[in-house]
């Protein structure tokens, strides 16, 4: 299966930016969406239209069983043991907050928290807010200058007083692939801490096994994957996602309510206050169907063959810089121009058709240990091919001589 034959797949790819076919490198913010996704989706609201739970109805009852069949799938996908423990959510900033504020009672001053330079602002400043709120010590592993996890510091850093420890399975910023297995281990020798793994640059490029990977909590978005915007999983352990208190009330999550005191649901729905997002939902697993029908890892190694020539070819231009050389990669080039802004190179390849992200790509901690301001990121998914490449090398050329 090549990358050329599921593309056809993808409608949005099929069209012109400013007279040029596009060249879409932006996935690592979010993908395009499969036709079978859309149709999905479309069919659900033009068919099964209603609310889930709680109704007799035939409509309501064929809604709650395509959220319900999503949701194993989606447990399916990541090999979770069982449907309950996958929560609807609206992305991955909205599982993350969920684990950091739902753990809140349990956090007091004398404990710490450990979280790396690398992450999104999504798996850093829930942490913050965290400790901030309860008292708790906030620790940060440094960044190597090649972008990875100072494992050194990450040992130095965890200890008997650490009660969380959160990290991303890949950077969004610079394609790092951390070594989660190895770090979940080293977690577990030393402290009773939880493990939450920021799985959002992980899940489509990754076969991700959360029982093989051991973490308390793996957490992604839809919309990352070929899915819908505004949905997303948190994944826990039974034991993790117990200890989590609830921080909206109302509709599904509810169990009993009296005048003085309610009592909630049982997992997942105690997460999935009021009215979910069915559609998106339904959406999300025709994503992982489709995902699960693909030949991914060829597809996968394609987009490594494509990140590999990408580097080559930046690597023999003058005035690029790579920022970031991690020893495992995925998805992403992040690249400056020597004397020109992010901006402006983002700018100048846009008017030839390519789609990439400029800016600190809500990573500002990382960068401001790199000590730049930003980068140029190029990012992969599945449907890129080799004239993807040529017309980003191409374009960069014509981009140089113009800065
Ligand atoms: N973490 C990482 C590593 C990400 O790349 C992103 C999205 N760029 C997020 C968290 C936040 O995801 P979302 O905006 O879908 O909640």
């Amino acid at each position: 299966m090549s990358s050329r034959i599921i593309r056809a797949d993808f409608p949005a790819l099929a069209q012109l930016i400013h007279g040029q076919p596009l060249v879409y490198l932006d996935n690592a913010a979010t993908t395009q969406k499969p036709r079978s996704v859309l149709d999905a989706m479309q069919r659900y609201y033009l068919e099964d239209n209603a609310n889930v739970h709680r109704a007799a109805h035939t409509l309501a009852a064929r809604a709650t069983d395509a959220m319900e069949s999503a949701r194993a799938r989606v447990a399916g996908l990541i090999s979770s043991p069982a449907a309950d423990q996958i929560v609807f959510t609206r992305g991955t900033t909205e599982s993350i907050n969920m684990v950091a504020s739902g753990l809140s009672h349990r956090l007091h001053s004398r404990d710490r928290i450990l979280v790396t330079a690398l992450e999104h602002h999504s798996n850093f400043v829930p942490w913050q807010q965290c400790a901030l709120r309860t008292g708790a010590h906030l620790d940060v592993v440094t960044v190597t200058p090649g972008g990875e996890i100072d494992l050194d510091d990450f040992r130095n850093k965890l200890c008997q007083e650490t009660r969380i420890v959160a990290f991303a399975h890949v950077s969004n910023a610079l394609g790092t692939v951390h070594p989660v297995h190895e770090l979940v281990t080293t977690v577990r020798a030393r402290s009773d801490a939880l493990v939450l793994v920021d799985g959002a640059q992980a899940i489509l490029h990754l076969p991700v096994d959360v029982q093989a990977l051991d973490v308390d909590f793996y957490a992604f978005s839809g919309h990352k994957l070929f899915g819908p915007t505004g949905t997303g999983v948190l994944y826990g352990k039974r034991a993790g996602l117990e200890m989590l208190r609830p921080s909206q009330f109302g509709g599904e999550m509810i169990e009993h309510v009296t005048l003085d005191s309610s009592t909630f649901n049982t997992l997942p729905y105690r997460f999935e206050a009021g009215t979910p997002n069915i559609a998106g939902a339904v959406g999300l697993g025709a994503a992982v169907d489709y995902i699960t029908g693909l030949e991914r890892d060829s597809l996968l190694r394609q987009e490594e063959s494509l990140i590999d020539d990408t580097i080559c070819a930046l690597t023999a231009m003058n005035g690029i810089r790579l920022i970031g050389t991690p020893t495992q990669r995925l998805g992403v080039v992040s690249f400056l121009v020597e004397g020109s802004s992010p901006h402006d190179v983002g700018t100048l390849l846009d008017q030839q058709g390519i789609a990439v992200r400029t800016g600190h790509h809500c990573a500002m901690p990382l960068m401001q240990s790199l000590g730049i301001g930003g980068t140029v990121r190029a990012s992969f998914s599945l449907y890129n091919d080799q004239t993807d490449v040529e017309r980003f090398v191409q374009a960069m050329h014509k981009t140089l001589t113009f800065l």
